[in-house]
């Protein structure tokens, strides 16, 4: 069974306790690799490391160290095909959207970053009084980049490049559920000849080496994405130690459909926004608001398309809905069911595990892709993060109740509003309380653009040079002249 090493100043290496996690694929229930339970011994390891390395990092000019994020994205590129079937194999994914989104996203993040390196600037302000300031923007020191399961090499390299573009070095946790992509970057992290300690990547569970991280006194920020429970416990620990915290968080996103949007579009956008990933994804819309005057038609059609999406092997090019990612996932997934069923939620497609046709997968944990209506808009299936293929459908009959009801929970990531009014669209994208609107589209991200949510969905904003920003501290320098 292939061992999965920590990366630590360079080399690959077996946790200093010898203690190994079972690797899962989700798609057929089965152990396929050993993973290592770091613990404190080696976190130590990799801070003095990264600690060593951060003085050269820090002064090499941003081009190279943007040409070093360029090689790492080629390494992406030439590998994109085993990486593409690692992943799908450690979460279920199916292995079109691995080929078409994941692995190729991974590879733009450190292409985008590599160009940011160069291209980040600092701020001048001129004074009448005869002087002038100017703002350095200096790398934090060792940072941390926590990532979840949903989306690994992708949501890595998101974190991982803004920090080494502004020159810190990294300590990285990749999901101990889903870490074979992180292994496979970390060799070619070596292959490219990234100087040892600048990345370090250490696996192991979230409560044991995960919490080590966020409480070592050298590690100055912390860049985390996952679920806001999580994020709540990492912020208890480190705001008393005053550390600098990005915490991009779950979602229960709204896509809000009025009777004028184009009904196609409309239609591929709606479902594909709530079952990519089996609705793993931080982003999908899991409640679908529609107007009163065609609740019933796009009832009919939407359940209509998602009782069609084929379910099946993760690795055959032609399915749509692959595996849950881990049993317990899978588990509270069901539950989620069963309770909006006894809530009095009408099950109108789905409901169920779900057995693919492949033989390789008849242990498998696999959801149907489910269409709920009939709950209040404050039902538990209504206000709580599934993370999974259920999709809640909720009548609204205007403009304003729509906007109550999209605000009403405690999360505010992202919402979709589906309409062919412009003046409606710009209304309400004013007033929803979330960190990414799109108007008839779902997931179209421009890297320029801040990323991150409101309220229960975290706090900081990832992406462009908002990224850089969070990596660096501001230093102002004012200097009088006159
Ligand atoms: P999780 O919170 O369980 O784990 C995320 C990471 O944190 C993992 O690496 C885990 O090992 C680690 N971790 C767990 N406990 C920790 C602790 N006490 N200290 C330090 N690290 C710890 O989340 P998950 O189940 O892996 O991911 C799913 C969640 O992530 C969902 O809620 C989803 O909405 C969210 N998510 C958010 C975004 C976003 O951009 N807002 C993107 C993707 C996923």
């Amino acid at each position: 069974m292939e061992k999965i090493l920590n990366y630590i100043d360079g080399e690959l290496r077996a946790p200093a306790t010898d203690n190994w996690l079972d690797v899962m694929e989700p798609a057929t229930a089965t152990a396929y690799g050993q993973l290592s339970d770091s613990g404190v011994e080696d976190l130590e390891l990799a801070v003095a490391a990264a600690g060593a390395a951060f003085p050269a990092w820090s002064q090499t000019p941003a081009e190279e160290r943007g040409r070093m994020l360029r090689r790492l994205a080629q390494k992406i590129e030439a590998m994109s095909e085993p990486l593409a079937l690692a992943e799908s194999i450690d979460t279920g994914k199916p292995i079109a959207v691995t080929r078409k989104v994941d692995i190729p996203r991974a590879a733009r993040n450190l292409h985008f970053f590599a160009d940011a390196a160069s291209q980040f600037a600092s701020e001048s302000h001129h004074m009448e009084a005869g002087a002038i300031n100017y703002t350095l923007r200096m790398p934090l020191g060792v940072v941390a980049c926590i990532s979840p399961w949903n989306l690994p090499l992708y949501l890595l390299t998101w974190k991982i490049a803004p920090a080494l573009a502004a020159g810190n070095c990294v300590i990285a946790k990749p999901s101990e559920i889903t870490p074979v992509t992180a292994w496979l970057f970390s060799r070619l992290c070596q292959e490219a000849g990234l100087p040892p300690g600048v990345l370090n990547i250490i696996h192991g569970k979230g409560p044991g080496i995960g919490q080590a991280i966020v409480e070592h006194p050298a590690i100055n920020a912390i860049s985390f994405t996952g679920g806001s429970a999580t994020g709540a416990s990492i912020a208890r620990t480190a705001a008393p130690e005053f550390k600098k915290l990005s915490l991009e968080l779950g979602g229960k996103n709204p896509s809000i459909v009025f009777a004028d949007a184009d009904w196609e579009s409309m239609m591929n956008g709606v479902v594909r926004a709530g079952y990519s990933n089996q609705g793993q994804i931080c982003l999908c819309g899991s409640r679908v608001l529609v107007e009163a005057s065609i609740y019933e038609k796009f009832r009919d059609e939407f359940v209509a398309r998602v009782a069609t999406l084929k379910i099946g092997d993760p690795l055959n090019e032609e399915t749509e809905q692959g595996a849950i990612v881990s049993l317990p996932h899978r588990d509270k997934i069901l539950d989620c069911i069963e309770q909006a069923r006894q809530a009095g939620g009408n099950i109108l497609t789905g409901g169920g595990a779900s057995k693919p046709e492949a033989d390789r997968c008849s242990e498998g944990w696999f959801v149907e892709p489910t269409v709920i209506d009939g709950l209040a808009a404050d039902s538990a299936c209504n206000q709580d993060e599934i993370f999974g293929p259920v999709v809640s459908l909720i009548p609204f009959a205007d403009e304003e109740q729509a906007l109550a009801i999209a605000n009403g929970t405690r999360y505010g990531l992202a919402a979709s509003v589906w309409s062919s009014d412009v003046s409606r669209c710009h209304r309400l994208a004013e007033q929803l309380q979330a960190g990414l609107i799109w108007v008839n589209t779902w997931m179209l991200r421009d890297l320029r653009t801040p990323m991150g949510g409101l309220k229960s969905s975290g706090v900081g904003r990832e992406g462009g040079m908002e990224a850089m920003r969070f990596f660096t501290e501001p230093r102002n320098v004012c200097i009088k002249y006159r």
